[in-house]
């Protein structure tokens, strides 16, 4: 296994994963008990069946009453919950009773799997704030001091900026439209007292601001606060290029000297993933069935639909009338580039071969070329970005049963936004940023585990993606900048 490329390596601890759980949910998927000795007080009998789509649990009391409630994960049933922890809220006592007694074989088996595999999304969360303080700095601080510096930034900001942003509407209107959490008929998951008290955008969006000027940045490490660790980094990396000399050159070698090590490290962990993925998808389908991956293929369906409109339509169409560019010969010229960033999945990686492209291939200059690249590497990621707001939903409709509501997905959208500028350009840096989001909307990260299945092909996917938009900022600042008053170059060293 050790000699095959980290890809068919996880595709394999995919497909052992599915196996082991299916066959585990297939031979010990069933169990049903009557208990009535031991009960809590007031009880006198209790019976539980359970089944990976169905737990009924019963209770009669002294008075002979007798008490039914049923957790379907599918949320399909009506009076039902979706989770023991739901359960708990609606009825205590029955949940003391299927902590108590609840359970088969395959679930409790299913939750060690969950354990070990959470191994590796831990491992995942403990670099990611090391990982993306350094790679910001240095991406931001490799811009250099130079004049012009400032124009340049601008319209290169409003350049990613704005494809983010429309490669974010795109994926949220795929995953609107696909609803591939949603499979199968009406569902009544959400308990209406769950649901949030309604704040208004206004206030919403003001509380993003908020976020991002943390009253304590270092809080905010620790927290960790990412939308905080992001804002503050950016400012704490711009101002250091403008105090400059010695301070500046400092600050960039430990932030390189830090990242290169993050580096080693984040690429160290990803190599366990095919055993991560193991014990995931172990756990989803041997608590779930194998009724989960229906779902998963229109997960697929709905990220790479809207990263194929993105990258067919939006981009060229700015491609071709803000940069005046042939979108096809354009895509002829960057065709290594991309075809590399597909395989390796990291613009990192990609970002020499990108840059030569660009320069050689497609004619765009040095200046442009060395300021934009680097930078977008890390910061620019319209695939991921895209791929992060539909990931998001995605297990937000598993999880609630429903769609969030507007003000919801607009907080999605600003930290998928956000998410992206903070990943750096390595395989799976898109995972680790969506703790960010799940984190911004409360949702459990350990459903992170259902999509990391298809992790791989959807991150060559959108590494491809990223790097496509950010060769056609080269084209676009090239034009920007051709227009507009000449900038003093420096003098050639
Ligand atoms: N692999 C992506 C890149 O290098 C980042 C991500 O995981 O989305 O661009």
């Amino acid at each position: 296994m050790r000699g095959l490329a980290l890809h068919w390596q996880i595709l394999i601890g995919m497909i052992l994963g599915t196996l082991l759980g299916i066959s585990l949910n297939l031979a010990a998927g069933q169990r049903s008990v009557t208990v009535s000795e031991g009960l809590p007080d007031g009880i006198v009998e209790a019976s539980i069946e359970d089944s990976a789509s169905m737990s009924v649990i019963r209770y009669r009391d002294e008075s002979g009453d007798e008490t039914v409630r049923r957790i379907d994960p599918t949320g399909q049933i009506e009076g039902s919950v979706t989770s023991a922890d739901r359960l708990q809220r609606r009825d205590p006592v029955a949940a003391a009773l299927y902590r108590e007694y609840g359970g088969t074989p395959a679930k409790r088996w299913g939750a060690w799997f969950k354990r070990i595999g959470g191994l590796f999304l831990r491992m995942l969360q403990m670099v990611a704030v090391p990982l993306i303080v350094t790679s910001l700095i240095t991406g931001i601080m490799g811009l250099g001091g130079t004049a012009g510096v400032g124009r340049m930034f601008r319209s290169t900001l409003l350049y990613y900026l704005s494809t983010s942003f429309l490669a974010i509407v795109t994926g949220l209107f795929a995953v609107n439209l696909i609803r591939p959490g949603l499979g199968g008929p009406r569902r009544n998951v959400v308990d209406p007292d769950e649901l949030d008290g309604g704040q208004s955008l206004g206030e919403i969006l003001f509380g993003q601001l908020e976020t991002m000027i943390p009253a304590n940045p270092l809080g905010a490490l620790v927290a960790p606060d990412f939308l905080s660790i992001i804002a503050f980094t950016i400012a704490f990396a711009l101002f250091a290029l403008s105090v400059g000399g010695q301070s500046a050159e400092r600050i960039k070698n430990a932030a390189t000297a830090g990242f290169d090590v993050m580096m080693a490290m984040t690429m160290f962990i990803i190599r366990l993933a095919p055993i991560g993925v193991l014990f995931l998808i172990a756990y989803v389908t041997a608590t779930q069935g194998a009724s989960v991956f229906r779902s998963l293929a229109w997960y697929v369906v709905a990220v790479a639909l809207a990263l194929a409109v993105h990258a067919l339509v939006t981009l060229p169409v700015i491609l071709w009338f803000v940069a005046k560019r042939n979108p096809a010969e354009y895509a002829k010229a960057m065709s290594p580039a991309l075809l590399t960033a597909f395989s390796s999945a990291s613009s990192n990686g990609t970002l020499p071969l990108t840059l030569s492209c660009v320069e050689k291939r497609a004619g765009v200059s040095n200046r442009t070329g060395s300021f934009v690249l680097p930078l977008g590497a890390t910061v620019n990621m319209d695939g991921t970005a895209l791929y992060e707001a539909v990931a998001v939903l995605f297990i937000a409709q598993l999880h609630h049963g429903q769609n969030l509501d507007l003000s919801q997905q607009i907080i999605v959208a600003v930290t998928a936004l956000l998410a992206s500028v903070g990943a750096a350009g390595i395989p799976h840096a898109g995972l680790v940023m969506m703790v960010v989001i799940l984190q911004a909307v409360g949702l459990p990260i350990e459903m992170q585990g259902i999509i990391l299945a298809v992790d791989r092909v959807l991150d060559m996917a959108r590494t491809a993606v990223n790097v496509w938009s950010d060769s056609c900022g080269c084209a676009v600042v090239e034009r920007l900048e051709s227009t507009s008053e000449p900038v003093a170059e420096p003098a050639p060293a």
